[in-house]
């Protein structure tokens, strides 16, 4: 029998059944049905009487007789409810749905086997919709030690798909087409790794008899699972690097080597000199570079930014950087024009705001090729701006852009320029080997020397009055302040009151004239948000009230004080992002974490983790395992939340292995075309048309 035939050429399964299947589960055919993993495993070697049965027992099997059935009225429809008996005592097993079908199949004083969970009521207990099968059936079937729990929904229940009956398709369909289960992996790799074969492993994760077994097979169909991502990820920057030509910078030319030797401000860590040289080997092979450069805030991409775009210039190319807000290009913009002083090198901002006249000069210098660096902001993606020969797109701040946005600026030369993607957003290892795969991933990992730690504490908020004192205290040494209010989209006019609430309290604790408050919000124009910035900055304002507008990169070396109001209602990644707005300049810098009492314990996770390390590489961590991969960004339209039995996250080490694995698989054989690897390229190239979701990640 054939794998790719409908589910109803199995013994037991009806048309009926077949459509519900579909419906319910997308499960189409034998092939798809045989890949519906069980999520669990209930032991059934032990059976209770019924005077054993103790009020935490939660799942028990016992044997009897149902010694009588009645329906009882309810509010809505009926309920089934029938008394079971052993020689020790008598429970109630009940059914609020599929009563009528229930009712029918139920036989009164016949042995039955009944499984499942109880509840109690005044001493007594029930087992609300019980499996059961009678004694009889239950002694014919072969005796697993362990039995599979399989996906449903109310659904199939309610139809009478219960999970016994779909243990019975499932062991009938293993029977048809056992013989026909073909293996996916060569006879050489299964030998070097000891894998299970196909067939085994997909018998014992269905019906294992042992939890060795179990964990054989789980561990071959998670390797295998994640092994074929690899190997597609992996394929797919082959080919990238290998079709996709991109600009040689073959030299460091005069402009690099000048800054380098005598304006560059500081000598640069290891981890930027490191980086630098990643990136400088990618933009010399004549392929095109699409990496992403990751680093914790405060850690200085900025800087490998200006010399990668100088790195453009010496070999005759423009460069851009763009920068997700005003205040950030304006910033980068202002930075630049200070590093680059005494140098050749032209630089020029273009923002919304731009004046027309201003925005012609900027359009004609590029066209001409007078202008070689352009900061901005998505005012660069418009039509108008048109480059003689751009050489290296910049990135900032990643998760601001959309992935269109990106290629778009492809459009504008012959070859694609190079990019790199900024992000202060770590991504875990995890995620960045299962989700971004394909990319180039270069990491800062190290501060620059003399940061001092930011101190963070946990506070209630009936310890406010104490943090105000120390918020006076540190505006007396004549640092700045920031108070952060959540902002959660769905509830937005109780944000703002909150935010307003917030206001108006602390501008009763700190009265003008003697402190100055600014105020930042969404609500705000454009404009008004930048005078209150600009305000704050210059030190005219002491405090900082906000939502978390400010989360992404504003500089203001001064403000050493972040405290974040209703910290508990933020994600780890918000509150980390907003950490690093203090802890810029030369003084300590604090973050006070405030909370009510009432925490979750996800809520207690999160804050705890704040207050013990500052690394951005744990945090992702935390956060991925704390919302798994699901809620993190980019992860969607990826495919790792389609794994079937694999979790990136629980399964990381097995992640690695495969990994590593596909790795020396394609650097001995990058085609694939070795006779030992057919059966790889046969699942490669099967994966490639079903699924095709691999083409829109980068
Ligand atoms: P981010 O990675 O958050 O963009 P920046 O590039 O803004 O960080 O750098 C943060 C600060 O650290 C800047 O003031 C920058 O001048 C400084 N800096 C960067 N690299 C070094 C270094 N190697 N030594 C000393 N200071 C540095
Ligand atoms: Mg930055």
């Amino acid at each position: 029998m054939n794998l790719n035939q409908p589910v109803t050429y199995i013994k037991g399964v009806s048309v009926a059944r077949a459509e519900l299947l579909y419906s319910e589960l997308g499960i189409r055919t034998c092939r798809d049905l045989l890949h519906l993993f069980p999520f669990r495993y209930v032991d059934k070697t032990q059976f209770y009487t019924i005077n054993q049965l103790q009020q935490n027992s939660s799942e028990v099997q016992i044997v009897g007789k149902i010694t009588g059935i009645k329906t009882v009225k309810q509010k809505r429809g009926s309920r089934l409810v029938a008394t079971f008996a052993d020689a020790t005592g008598t429970i109630e097993l009940v059914w609020f749905k599929g009563v009528k079908w229930i009712q029918d199949s139920l036989k009164v004083n016949t042995p039955y086997v009944v499984y499942g969970k109880l509840n109690w009521f005044n001493g007594k207990a029930s087992m609300p919709h019980p499996e059961m099968e009678t004694v009889s059936a239950y002694k014919s079937k072969l005796q697993m030690a362990m039995q599979p729990v399989y996906p449903s929904t109310e659904k199939l229940s309610n139809k009478g798909i219960t999970n016994k009956v779909m243990r019975t398709m499932i062991q009938n369909l293993l029977q048809q087409v056992y013989g026909s289960i073909e293996e996916t992996f060569p006879k050489y790799f299964i030998d070097e790794y000891q894998f299970f074969g196909k067939k085994e492993a997909l018998l014992n994760i269905h019906f294992p008899k042992s939890q060795e077994l179990l964990a054989k097979a789980q561990y071959r169909l998670k390797f295998e699972e994640l092994f074929f991502i690899q190997i597609q990820l992996l394929l797919k920057k082959l080919i990238r690097k290998s079709k996709i030509k991109g600009y040689v910078f073959e030299k460091v030319g005069e402009e690099f080597t000048n800054f380098y030797e005598n304006y560059l401000p500081f000598e640069l860590t290891n981890a930027q000199k490191r980086v630098l040289k990643e990136i400088r080997k990618d933009v010399s092979t004549g392929a095109h570079m699409n990496r992403l450069l990751q680093g914790d805030v405060g850690s200085g991409k900025t800087i490998v930014a200006l010399l990668t775009m100088l790195l453009a210039i010496d070999n005759g190319y423009q460069a851009t950087i763009m920068a997700p807000t005003e205040i950030l290009a304006t910033q980068h913009y202002n930075g630049m024009v200070e590093l680059l002083k005494g140098t050749n090198v032209t630089v020029n901002l273009l923002t919304g705001s731009t004046k027309t006249k201003k925005r012609r000069e900027i359009h004609q210098n590029l066209e001409d090729g007078t202008l070689h660096i352009l900061v901005g902001t998505h005012a660069l993606l418009e039509d108008k701006v048109q480059f003689k020969n751009l050489g290296i797109a910049i990135i900032d701040e990643q998760h601001r852009f959309g992935v269109a946005q990106r290629s778009k600026m492809w459009q504008k030369n012959e070859l694609p320029p190079h990019i790199l993607v900024m992000t202060a957003t770590p991504i875990p290892r995890t995620l960045a080997m299962s989700v971004y795969g394909d990319l180039d991933i270069s990491v800062i990992d190290e501060l620059p020397p003399g940061r001092k730690e930011i101190k963070t504490v946990h506070r209630y908020d009936s310890n406010r009055l104490a943090v105000f004192k120390f918020l006076k205290d540190e505006i007396e040494k004549g640092r700045q302040v920031y108070v952060v209010y959540p902002l959660i989209q769905e509830s937005e006019a109780m944000d703002y009151k909150d935010l307003m609430d917030g206001y108006e309290s602390i501008s009763r604790e700190f009265p003008s004239p003697k402190y100055q408050i600014s105020i930042v919000h969404g609500q705000m124009k454009p404009a008004d948000k930048d005078y209150e910035m600009e305000r704050f900055a210059n030190g005219e304002t002491q405090i900082m009230v906000a939502t978390t507008v400010i989360e992404v990169g504003v500089n203001v070396p001064n403000a050493s004080v972040m405290v974040i109001e209703s910290s508990e209602r933020f994600g780890l990644s918000q509150l980390h992002q907003l950490r690093g707005r203090v802890g810029r300049g030369a003084e300590q810098s604090y973050c006070i974490l405030l909370s009510s009492y009432k925490l979750s314990s996800d809520g207690k996770t999160r804050l705890q983790t704040m207050v013990e390390t500052t690394d951005g590489f744990k945090i992702a961590e935390v956060d991925l395992k704390l919302r798994g991969p699901g809620n993190i960004m980019g992860t969607q339209q990826s495919g790792v939340l389609n794994l079937k039995i694999a979790d990136v996250v629980k399964d990381s080490p097995i992640l690695h292995q495969a990994r590593q694995i596909a790795i020396k698989t394609l650097n001995e054989d990058p085609n694939l075309s070795k006779p030992e690897h057919e059966l790889f390229l046969k699942t490669y190239t099967q994966l490639q048309k079903k699924t095709g979701i691999w083409s829109n990640i980068s």
